[in-house]
């Protein structure tokens, strides 16, 4: 199962790998049709010019071609070889210019020569090329031949929206971005897992309803909460999935509250995994949209490495060879359990709460069949049974024990199965 689901979500990033993508264009609708492939996807289209918030939808920018040349011909720089050559949103130009303009519009890592940057220009008008330092420190011709051959006009802004409807009446977003353009980890390693993980959501029974949300970062987000503005009260918290396939551990990043149980459920996940839960701050991805003060959503993010943090961030570095198939699958294993808490806790009353039920006569003493470890699940048990005052929820409950929620949770559906416990909603329900 996860072997297959490790190159499904390779298969994934490789096909997606060569486009060219931005905050718009033609990049993103291949994109967005190659998901569309895996999942029933929504599409949107948002004119550009659109006012969204206090932000505007940009105009559409598509590149056919983008390279500078010697005097001979020769080229030095070409987008057709990598796409991160060209400076995202550079305006057209078609120019003999010196070394000198050329060097001012040209972007590279004195500390890594070999790697290529990632650079935007997304909302002032400008153009620029990004290369290996190495080829950078070889011009020496006096003039080149600029030429960027792109197009910069009113079109549209694309996103995808896959809507997983539930029962309960909350509603929780995980959201990817689908604006960068070859970089392995930063997006793609995203959306590979979320394709996985709408996969899984949409084959099983929810309680709560699940939205994932492909969109091009920070105007994406304003968009669809522009546009959403009735969906918000019914959101019950989110994150946005990042950089999950580089060889770091998991790491969560706590919503603005930091408390809720998209907080508590994915802190309970990572920790158990070995990686570790960062406190919130308003830099990074969706996480500072959502949590802003008309939305305030609790919104996390889970990632490996952080952005910026890691020398490979927005370079040519951050490649399919950069990103593992494991790692790709242990992050959607853990997006699974936490869905699994999301969907299964719930406080826990005891029926029968005068001294401990005689769990012998039931046959739910130490003679647990189908459990892995029966000693854990009888010890969940006796947390449980000690614990079901109706004030704890099953995951307050796993975290006092020590132990991994869905033995706890296996334990209280036992208990209640023989008529131990009874199960209350998870509103009100305390830490
Ligand atoms: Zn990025």
């Amino acid at each position: 199962m996860s072997g297959s689901e490790g190159r499904a979500m390779r298969a994934l990033v490789e096909r997606l790998y060569p486009l060219c993508r931005s905050l718009t264009g033609d990049g993103v609708r291949e994109t967005l049709d190659v998901i569309a492939e895996r999942i029933p996807l929504e599409r949107h289209q948002v004119a550009s010019g659109t006012e969204v918030g206090d932000w505007t939808v940009p105009r559409e920018w598509n590149v056919d071609e983008a390279w500078v040349a010697d005097v001979d011909g020769r080229r030095v720089v070409d987008f057709r070889e990598h796409n991160l050559h060209l400076v995202g949103y550079s305006r057209p130009i078609r120019e003999r210019v010196t070394l000198e303009t050329l060097r001012a519009h040209c972007h590279s890592l004195p500390e890594h020569p070999d790697w290529i940057p990632y650079r935007t220009s997304y909302y002032d008008e400008d153009w620029g090329f990004c290369l290996r330092h190495r080829d950078l420190e070889a011009l020496s011709d006096p003039e080149y031949d600029v030429v960027i051959d792109s197009r910069l006009e009113d079109g549209e802004l694309c996103y995808g929206e896959l809507e997983l409807p539930g029962t309960s009446g909350r509603e929780y977003v995980f959201s990817v971005h689908v604006c960068h353009p070859s970089l392995a980890n930063d997006n793609l390693s995203g959306i590979a897992v979320a394709v996985e993980l709408a996969r899984w959501l949409g084959a099983r029974e929810r309680r709560n309803g699940y939205r994932l949300l492909f969109i091009p970062g920070t105007i994406g987000s304003i968009t669809w909460l522009a546009r959403n503005r009735e969906r918000l009260a019914g959101l019950a918290g989110g994150m946005s999935l990042v950089c999950l396939g580089d060889p770091r551990a998991l790491q969560y990043k706590r919503s603005l509250p930091g408390d809720r149980p998209i907080d508590r459920a994915a802190a309970h996940v990572v920790e158990r995994r070995g990686g570790h839960v960062i406190d919130f701050m308003p830099y990074g991805y969706d996480e500072r949209q959502f949590s802003s003060p008309g939305a305030r959503i609790p919104y996390g993010s889970l990632m490996r490495g952080q952005h910026g943090r890691f020398p490979e961030y927005h370079t040519s570095a951050d490649d399919l060879d950069f990103i593992r198939d494991d790692q790709l699958v242990d992050a959607l294993e853990a997006l699974r359990e936490l869905v699994g808490i999301l969907e299964q806790n719930r406080r826990v009353k005891s029926l029968v709460p005068f001294g401990e039920p005689q769990l012998g006569r039931r046959g739910l003493y130490r003679t647990l069949g189908g459990e892995a470890d029966p000693a854990e699940a009888s010890m969940a048990m006796l947390w449980l049974l000690a614990l079901a005052t109706g004030e704890h929820d099953l995951l307050a409950i796993a975290e006092r024990a020590g132990l991994a929620f869905d033995v706890v949770a296996r334990a209280a559906d036992r208990l209640r199965d023989h008529g131990l416990i009874e199960d209350l909603p998870e509103e009100s329900a305390s830490g």
